[in-house]
């Protein structure tokens, strides 16, 4: 039943280059999900559209479906949350807009970052951060784990942000992202579907995270991450029926950033289960997949 082959597409929507953290080029990005089988990718980099078009014209080059994405970082309740935007216009102004607002405070947040570094006998970390940024309005804590490992102080960047970089650790500096209205309507407005990344991820008591669906709901969102690359095994029962219960469509990225630093490369996740409607069940891109 075509439904079914729909479900089951081998579809990845959530993965980043070296426009924000990610350490391919988009171009080499499309490529590897080519390579990889991938049926349709999308590529969401953290607060940016800047590799959309670069990702756009090596995708149709080679015959592989693609959609533009975008991954906002927003706060709620004094946590970092991540929505998705899907299918997004990447010349709508106010989407770039809001997009440029948001990565505004990145510098100065890395200088106190490099700042706090020092100050446990990681000396220079900003300059050592910067020179695995693709972009230089987009540091992230992912550059300042490649450089710490880089340091030989770690032996991974898993092992630098449970160290360094989380909250309550040395090198942990807080922000203040987008609100998640705004994000959600920037993504909508630019004629995108906003989607919650990696819900899994978030530390919330189940009653907060209800909480935190049910605003992203009124404020317009429509899907929810139930495969992610960023969620330990057996998550995904949970947030099927999180997507069930909210009546949200289902997404699905393996949040690859990387050939070394990934667990899950492009399209290698879970298949979507059956009992929830695709994010991509309507879309024209899916339909000569399944004919
Ligand atoms: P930033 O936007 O600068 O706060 O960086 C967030 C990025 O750091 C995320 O998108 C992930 O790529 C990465 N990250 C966050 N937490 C971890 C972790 N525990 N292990 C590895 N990477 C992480
Ligand atoms: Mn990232
Ligand atoms: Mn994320
Ligand atoms: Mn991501």
């Amino acid at each position: 039943m075509a439904a079914d082959r729909i479900a089951r597409l081998n579809i990845d929507l959530h993965c980043h280059s070296t426009v924000s953290d990610g350490t391919l080029a988009p171009q080499e990005l499309i490529e590897r999900a080519h390579r990889n089988g991938v049926e349709l990718l999308a590529l969401t980099d953290h607060d940016e559209l800047g590799g959309l078009a670069a990702a756009t014209a090596r995708a149709a080059a080679l015959g592989l479906p693609f959609v533009c994405g975008v991954e906002v970082s927003v706060t709620w309740g004094g946590e970092t949350i991540h929505i998705v935007g899907l299918k997004v216009d990447p010349a709508n102004a106010e989407l770039v807009r809001g997009l440029a607002s948001t990565r505004e405070g990145r510098d100065g947040r890395a200088r106190e970052i490099a700042a706090q570094l020092e100050a446990v006998g990681i000396p220079e970390a900003y300059e050592g951060a910067l020179k695995y940024v693709g972009n230089p309005q987009l540091v992230s804590r992912s550059h300042f784990a490649r450089y710490i490992v880089e340091t030989g102080k770690c032996a991974n960047v898993s092992a630098v942000f449970t160290r360094y970089l989380i909250e309550g650790k040395p090198g942990y500096v807080a922000h203040r992202w987008a609100q998640l209205s705004d994000a959600v309507r920037w993504i909508v407005q630019a004629g995108g579907l906003a989607v919650m990344a990696h819900p899994g991820r978030y530390r919330l008591s189940d009653q907060t995270r209800d909480q935190l669906i049910r605003e992203f709901v009124d404020a317009g969102g429509r899907g929810i991450e139930v495969i992610s690359g960023s969620h330990a095994p057996g998550m995904e029962r949970d947030y099927l029926a999180v997507a069930q219960r909210f009546g949200l469509l289902a997404s699905r990225g393996s949040d690859f950033h990387g050939p070394n630093e990934s667990r899950h490369d492009l399209g290698a996740v879970g298949r979507l289960p059956g009992g929830v409607l695709p994010v991509w069940h309507d879309w024209p891109e899916v339909q000569c997949l399944v004919q």
